[in-house]
């Protein structure tokens, strides 16, 4: 039995693509397929059961292989988030259709920018709509449930995949394949969703959005991920200060370390160096302070894995941030939350 309320919640639907929306020339296709096929204007007509549980207002941001997202894109979708939650109080939620490969990053975005209690939920697919046991209207079907649930309310930007309900701050896809594709590291789901109702155990906390009123720019500044790994290329670390890149995020080995020469190409850069944070590669666990690298100004990204640290570097270079602010920031949202 799913809940229901005496009148369904008014819930907006903002579509924007991936293999939600994909398509493929024969059902048993599942790799061979083109994301962002159908609109969410036909993903909604294939899902009747939604009439009983919200009444949906549908917008189509784009449709996309979320591989193709550009800044753009999440300064569209921020905005109108942002003013619809401003004029529409009777609106209960937001729902977002997206593709699987780039969630996490729009999900930690908008936990960033937006300041309302009212759920924002990401949801997407592993298998396209066509295929056998397609994920997509079941994955849909609980992601409307959870955000017009007011249970779900106060709990930031959540991903519902696979009747989990993650946060936005730990979630991230760790498969290429199977419907359970995504886990949040360290922290664990917030909780789940199935025919009982929205299940989320834990108790929201005070929730800190640090760019709640951030304008976002239409020039974004550069940002780049380095990876690590046994006799790194040191040939992309001048290339990438050359280039005069403003924030740079290292994915160190393990707790976040740098090689020798990485260190070395840090040590003698004759020019301003980048705003730069180090993350880890292993997936899980934090990346905390350590003399030899924060000497020579790399901040420790905490938990947070590198895509999510490059759009927090993002967002403090647009807010015109310090070293010392981003230290700041970093120590109430990366290494605690
Ligand atoms: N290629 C897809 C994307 O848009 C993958 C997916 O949605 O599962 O990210």
């Amino acid at each position: 039995m799913v809940d229901q309320p005496a009148s369904p919640p008014q819930l907006l639907l903002l579509a924007t693509g991936g293999t939600i929306a994909g398509r493929s020339a024969n059902s048993t296709s599942l790799n061979a397929y083109t994301a962002g096929a159908m609109t969410g204007s036909e993903l909604l007509q294939e899902l009747p059961q939604l009439q009983e549980v919200a009444q949906i207002q549908l917008a189509q941001l784009t449709n996309l292989d979320s591989a193709d997202l550009q800044f753009q894109h999440w300064i569209q979708l921020v905005k109108r988030i942002r003013e619809c939650f401003a004029v529409s109080p009777e609106l209960a939620g937001v729902v977002i259709t997206h593709g699987t490969n780039t969630m996490e990053e729009t999900a930690w975005l908008l936990e960033l920018l937006i300041d309302d209690p009212r759920p924002v939920v990401l949801v997407g697919a592993m298998r396209p709509a066509t295929a056998l046991s397609a994920d997509g209207p079941l994955n849909l079907f609980q992601a409307v449930q959870v955000a017009g649930s007011s249970q779900a309310r106060g709990h930031g930007v959540l991903v519902v995949m696979d009747g989990q309900i993650h946060g936005a701050r730990a979630v991230t896809k760790v498969a290429t394949q199977g419907v359970g594709a995504f886990q949040s590291p360290d922290f664990g789901p917030l909780g789940w969703v199935d025919d009982s109702g929205v299940h989320l155990p834990v108790a929201t906390g005070s929730r800190s959005v640090p760019f709640a009123t951030l304008a976002l720019p239409l020039q974004w500044p550069e940002v780049a991920i380095l990876y690590g790994c046994v006799d790194p290329s040191l040939a992309m670390v001048s290339a990438l200060f050359n280039a005069g890149v403003k924030g740079l995020v290292w994915t160190g080995t393990g707790a976040g370390q740098l090689s020798a020469g990485e260190r070395d190409a840090i040590k003698t850069w004759p020019g301003v160096l980048p705003l730069m944070l180090r993350s880890s590669r292993c997936g899980s666990g934090p990346v905390h302070p350590s003399e030899l690298q924060d000497e020579l100004g790399l901040l420790p990204a905490g938990t947070l894995n590198p895509q999510k640290a490059r759009i927090l570097l993002l967002l403090v270079l647009i807010a015109g941030m310090e070293r010392d602010e981003l230290s700041t920031l970093l120590a109430s949202i990366a290494i605690n939350a």
